[in-house]
């Protein structure tokens, strides 16, 4: 039957696509009229020239058009006042203001965890994308902030696009699914533009990226950082002391000189190495392991610093290939790739800390 309750009950199942949540409980539906078998819809959008405008309204009229008695269904727009954004932002808000502030402590996400290498193109942003999909594929809240600036590769690996909407000056995070969030510098800069960082501004980006978005409640927090050791996993060690730290590292990436630079970032920082995972272990061909790059050479690594070794990950050209077409092969992979992503997911889910 047509009535203002059954037309709320549609609207409380319908998201917005950037929030994630509900109209109703974004306190986004300001009035429903209901005139024989018309209805029309008022919505408050947070910002005007909300790019999800389009698709919030075709949500309502589908569902709305399936209640009985129902002839046509208007929507109109309107934006929230500044107070009420102000009330929004104050219900979602998470690691904003006051936790920002110097000396306090984020605590937006259960755990968080930065993933660092001895250098560049051993596949850490690979491995980070993938071991967050597999515990947003088990069912928890991931965030994943891709803190390598000057690489970003998250948003590609991924399959996502698009510009975050700022709400006043808080950021909303690009979703893919319900249980993932992503935040990247890749979403700000032409992908073509050099990205040229100095230290001051670098560290303000990596503030505003854990302070000023938008977060869900989380279970876990990935931070990408860039290869090597460096400013910004000082920055994030400041901001964030109860961070861990995972290691990925290619087989013959371990000679000492690489030891020695993760074991000095984990002293210079005061975070905890939670273990290695090894990547490009080996290549498989005819049934057969070839070692191209030498052999347990993340084994010695998570040896010689005391952690635990999660597992290794082969080389192989469909996982190449799926993360370069924005196929993340921990859900979309074969059955395999699926397997050991999630046996990586357990065994950092299973870690208390
Ligand atoms: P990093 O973040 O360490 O610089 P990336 O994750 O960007 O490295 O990976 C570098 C390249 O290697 C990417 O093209 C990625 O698809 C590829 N790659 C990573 N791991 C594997 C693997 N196990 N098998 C095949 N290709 C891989």
């Amino acid at each position: 039957m047509l009535t203002k309750e059954a037309v709320l009950d549609v609207l409380s199942g319908i998201e917005d696509p950037e929030l994630g949540k509900p109209l109703t409980e974004l306190d986004m539906v300001k009035s429903i009229d209901i005139d024989g078998g018309d209805v029309t819809v008022g919505i408050n959008l947070t910002v005007a020239g909300c790019p999800m405008k389009a698709r919030i309204k075709d949500d309502i009229v589908r569902g709305v058009t399936h209640i009985e008695g129902v002839e046509s269904v208007n929507v109109v727009f309107d934006v929230m006042s500044d107070e009420e954004r102000q009330r929004l932002k104050e219900k979602l808000g998470h690691g904003t203001a006051a936790a920002a502030q110097a000396g306090t402590e984020l605590n937006f996400a259960k755990r968080f965890i930065a993933v660092a290498s001895g250098k560049g193109g051993v596949g850490k942003s690979t491995i980070t994308t993938n071991i967050a999909v597999a515990l947003a594929r088990l069912g928890h809240k991931v965030g994943l902030l891709d803190a390598d600036v000057y690489g970003f590769s998250i948003p590609h690996m991924l399959g996502v696009s698009g510009q975050p909407t700022i709400i006043d000056d808080k950021i909303v995070p690009i979703r893919k699914g319900d249980n993932l969030q992503v935040i990247s510098m890749g979403f700000f800069v032409n992908p073509d533009d050099p990205v040229i960082w100095r230290g001051p501004l670098l560290h303000k980006a990596i503030n505003q990226f854990l302070s000023d978005v938008m977060w869900d409640d989380l279970d876990f927090l990935f931070l990408d950082l860039p290869p090597g050791t460096g400013d910004v996993t000082l920055t994030i060690a400041q901001s964030i002391p109860s961070a861990e730290l995972l290691v990925v590292t290619t087989p013959q990436s371990t000679a000492t000189h690489v030891v020695g630079r993760v074991a000095r970032l984990a002293e210079k920082t005061n975070l905890a190495v939670i273990g290695v995972i090894e990547n490009m272990a080996y290549f498989e061909t005819n049934g057969k392991k070839e070692y191209i790059f030498g052999k347990d050479g993340g084994k010695l690594l998570a040896e010689r610093l005391g952690v635990s070794f999660l597992g290794e990950i082969p080389l192989t050209t469909s996982l190449r290939e799926s993360s370069d077409t924005g196929h993340p092969p921990a859900t979309d992979g074969t059955p395999e790739q699926i397997a050991l992503f999630e046996k990586l997911a357990r065994a950092i889910e299973q870690m208390h800390h």
